[in-house]
């Protein structure tokens, strides 16, 4: 067809939001649209520490694509992209390929292990809803093993965490809920049971107030949450850290790497110039020297001018990428300007388990406690709704009193 054709890869926050936009900027005469997804579901990657823990089931965490996009509307595809050729605008995909005049770059992140030895061999990591529900059932697994096999090491229920960053501690707060309904399930003590968040930096969460932190680090503590701060981890065996100056070994069962992200591999496979994994992309969100490419969430490096420095990744500024690259786009199709794109900061919070949390909202009031884990719920209530509506929330939201 003669058709202008728009391609989105990826229907996280970023891919899923920028495709209902477009079908509510476009009609169909206008464009055809096509949106290209590994599953046909979307997973809400926030709650992505709640599922790895168990303390939500994976299905609340996710729902179907075509429940919130008409697929009468968009051509949607299921399956994994390999590689954009840019050259002659083709997508290379699992099982087979298609072509673009518009593409829109929004495949989210990868677990980043900085080639730390043994890491990715023998790490669980956090990055989709299966590897999130193996680590969910590696932990009761080892419960299971340890009440049946008398000769099993205490150390196999220790669970062992790798990095202190807000995935670290989110999952950590999540363990800390779910350590104690699994140890009721199994007949275990609790005390037998470590949690252990490992920590290269002095400090958890360096972004937050120090009052913030200390009272987050309190309320772990006091629900069995051990810190090893200052301690960065060399390597990682079949069942153990190794960490520090010292190289002291720390056994467990369980351990999972939340020491750092990094771009999707389609990126580089696609040949884009790449800093730290991620595109910089200009201030309408194109890559650099592409008229109609672009690259929206975690894939992204977005400048903070002001700062001078990119903006965090975040779920909250995905979704924003997403209304600006739909307006830019219907700016090329029309023939208008481009906008630049402008983060509005609704602030940050950090749950630490169902009832307590940190965080700094309004810019820069501080929050902890049940208001702040209160905040957490209106946040994933809010995401949501805008990629679901009201259907989806219904079903998916937290909206059950805590
Ligand atoms: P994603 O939402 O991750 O979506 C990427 C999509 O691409 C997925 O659907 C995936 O299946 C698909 N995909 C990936 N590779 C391929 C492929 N090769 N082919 C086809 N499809 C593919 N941010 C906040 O703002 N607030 C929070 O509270 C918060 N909590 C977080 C908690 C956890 C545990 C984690 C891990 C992150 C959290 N973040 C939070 C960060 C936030 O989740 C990310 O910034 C956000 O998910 C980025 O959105 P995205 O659209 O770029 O990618
Ligand atoms: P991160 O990079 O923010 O944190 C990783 C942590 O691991 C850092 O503190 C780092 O010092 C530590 N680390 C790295 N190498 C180490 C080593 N060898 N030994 C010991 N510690 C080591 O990664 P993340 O927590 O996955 O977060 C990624 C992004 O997702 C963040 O930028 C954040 O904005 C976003 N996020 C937000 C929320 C939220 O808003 N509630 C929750 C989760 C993630």
């Amino acid at each position: 067809s003669i058709k202008p054709k728009i391609v989105v890869l990826g229907a996280g926050y970023a891919g899923l939001k920028t495709t209902r936009e477009l079908t509510k900027l476009l009609s169909p005469e206008e464009a055809d649209i096509v949106l290209v997804n590994k599953h046909n579901y979307h997973y809400e990657t926030t709650w992505l520490h709640e599922v790895a823990a168990g303390t939500i089931n994976p299905n609340q965490a996710r729902f179907m694509i075509s429940d919130v996009i008409n697929p009468n509307r968009v051509r949607l595809i299921y399956d994994a992209v390999e590689e954009v050729n840019t050259e002659d605008q083709r997508i290379i995909l699992e099982n087979g390929e298609i072509t673009y005049d518009y593409l829109v770059i929004a495949l989210g992140f990868e677990s980043n292990t900085f080639g730390i030895k043994g890491m990715e061999e023998n790490a669980f990591a956090i990055v989709d809803i299966d590897s999130s529900r193996l680590i969910r059932e590696h932990i009761e697994l080892q419960f299971a093993k340890y009440k049946s096999d008398e000769e099993t090491d205490e150390s196999s229920l220790t669970i062992l965490v790798g990095g202190a960053g807000f995935t670290g501690i989110e999952f950590a707060g999540e363990l800390a809920e779910r350590v104690p309904q699994l140890c009721k399930k199994y007949d275990i003590d609790r005390r037998k049971v470590k949690i252990i968040n490992v920590e290269a930096m002095p400090t958890i969460l360096p972004m937050f107030d120090k009052d913030l932190v200390s009272y987050a680090m309190k309320s772990l503590e006091d629900r069995g949450v051990e810190f090893r701060l200052g301690a960065a981890i060399n390597e990682c065996t079949e069942d153990s850290f190794i960490i520090g100056e010292d190289n002291e070994e720390i056994k467990a069962g369980t351990i999972v790497w939340t020491g750092g992200v990094t771009g999707n591999s389609v990126l580089g496979k696609s040949g884009f110039e790449l800093t730290r994994g991620k595109v910089t992309v200009d201030g309408d969100l194109r890559a650099p020297g592409y008229e109609n490419v672009f690259i929206l969430g975690d894939c992204a490096w977005v400048m903070d001018e002001e700062a001078g420095r990119p903006f965090p990744p975040t779920a909250q500024a995905a979704m924003q990428h997403a209304s600006t690259c739909a307006n830019n786009i219907q700016a090329l199709l029309y023939g208008e300007p481009l906008q630049k794109f402008v983060f509005e900061d609704r602030g940050t919070v950090a749950s630490l388990g169902v009832t307590d949390g940190i965080g700094s909202v309004f810019s820069g009031t501080p929050l902890k406690g049940k208001s702040a884990a209160a905040m957490k719920k209106v946040v994933d209530n809010r995401s949501i709704f805008l990629l679901g509506g009201t259907k989806i929330l219904l079903k998916k939201g937290k909206i059950r009193p805590f």
